[in-house]
């Protein structure tokens, strides 16, 4: 189900992980954000430049991840047809 993701963009998670951020944001902040997010990465932006806590928490939170990527995925499909 879940392909892969670029290796610029893991690489910058990565580095993400690797750096604190007192400003971090929760699940539920994440999650209300998420769909913009992923419009952004479908439309071909960065969304990690316009929301960069939102980024950051995808970074740090499996559950919200797999929610991201397979939102991803999801809208992936339905663009392709
Ligand atoms: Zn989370």
């Amino acid at each position: 189900m879940m392909q892969q993701v670029d290796s610029a963009k893991i690489k910058r998670m990565v580095r993400n992980v690797l750096t604190a951020r007192p400003d971090e944001i929760g699940c539920e902040e994440c999650l209300s954000r998420m769909d913009r997010f992923v419009e952004m990465e479908l439309e071909g932006k960065d969304p990690g430049e316009a929301m960069p806590l939102v980024e950051d928490h995808l970074t740090r939170c499996l559950d919200c991840r797999e929610e991201f990527l397979a939102l991803l995925e999801a809208l992936r499909h339905l663009e392709s047809k």
